[in-house]
């Protein structure tokens, strides 16, 4: 059984904990016998939600500062941000293999022929095992799924859907202009092809409740969906939410909220599912509220502990064994 060290907020000595969820992090070392790290790229893509294309505005959580209209890439672009990416994270974390992120804005809005030539680029190394594509469940089509299921016989290709919410009336508060439905529709297209799908989902989004929240994972949680990244609803700067907040009308999520809702959401998710993030990401300069979402070690620690108190772990509440959890973890991909 995988056994983690790491210390408590809550405790002034070392403890010695199991693993209680199916962390990223174990699961890459389980997959490729070493430390793999994501390169963060920029592809100069846009998004449906701010172009027109679905919508303007973008999500009302969504920092606008760096929004600009696609940029003409350099033919060779996505190469040479690859290669210093890794040049630097092997220098600063010691990774041997890499995963591709195409992470800003949505990374399958453009033509198939412009995806691959962009896909194809991040292939610049042996070191590369694989790519990770962020987008929008009302992005992607058939040949687009057909092009990323080829580069799946290449490597591990994860493909990421915001979702947010499973709820209608939230994503439409939000201005996601998308319906759960067709988060529905781009798994399902997805699914089966070798592609791994990771769903994004936000606690304490406006107007919901914490029922709310966990009904949202408990229909993720039904779905083919190989990964989740869990965030925490923060404000940041030069967004509507911002406004919004100023006026009084966006409540927060506490720390030990948050804490709480993460743990009832682990519980509720099946142990094969992979736990990518459940934190916030905001750079410190954009960030107006909550600033303890700054603290991701130690909110980490807190979830941890939390899990330990209940004596719970990924998957309880849909009746699976702490050991089985182990088990799946100890498996070779
Ligand atoms: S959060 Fe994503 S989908 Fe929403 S506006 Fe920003 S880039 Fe577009």
């Amino acid at each position: 059984m995988p056994v983690f060290v790491y210390h408590s907020r809550q405790m002034s000595t070392p403890a010695i904990q199991i693993s209680r969820y199916h962390a990223f992090g174990h699961y890459l070392r389980r997959r490729f016998g070493c430390r793999v790290h994501k390169i963060t790229l920029h592809a100069g893509m846009s998004c449906p939600n701010r172009d027109g294309t679905r919508a303007f505005g973008g999500c009302t959580f969504c920092n606008n500062t760096g929004f600009s209209p696609p940029a003409r890439l350099a033919p060779e672009a996505i190469r040479a941000q690859m290669l210093a990416g890794m040049e630097s994270a092997r220098r600063r974390v010691r990774a041997t293999k890499f995963i591709a992120y195409f992470q800003a804005y949505s990374n399958t809005h453009a033509p198939v022929e412009e995806l691959a030539r962009l896909y194809e680029q991040a292939w610049c190394s042996p070191d590369v095992v694989g790519l990770s594509i962020g987008t929008r469940p009302d992005c992607v089509d058939a040949a687009k799924i057909d092009l990323l299921a080829e580069h799946a016989r290449r490597g591990e290709v994860w493909i990421e859907y915001g979702l947010q919410s499973a709820h209608d009336k939230t994503l439409q508060l939000v201005n996601r202009a998308h319906t759960y439905d067709e988060f529905v529709s781009a798994v399902k297209l997805t699914a089966g092809r070798g592609i791994r799908i990771c769903v994004h989902t936000i606690l304490g989004l406006p107007g919901e409740t914490p029922e709310m929240m966990l009904e949202t994972h408990r229909r993720i949680a039904e779905l083919p969906i190989d990964g989740i990244k869990i965030h925490l609803l923060h404000i940041m700067r030069d967004t509507v939410m911002a406004r919004q907040y100023e006026r009084g009308e966006i409540p927060l999520l506490s720390r030990e909220e948050y804490v709480s809702l993460v743990c009832d959401v682990i519980e509720l998710l099946p142990p094969e599912m992979v736990i990518q993030r459940m934190h916030a990401d905001a750079p410190a300069d954009v960030l107006i509220a909550p600033q303890w979402c700054l603290d991701k070690s130690g909110v980490l620690n807190d979830i941890r502990s939390e899990l330990v108190r209940r004596d719970s772990w990924q998957g309880k509440a849909r009746g699976e064994s702490l050991a089985r959890l182990a088990a799946l973890m100890t498996k070779p991909e």
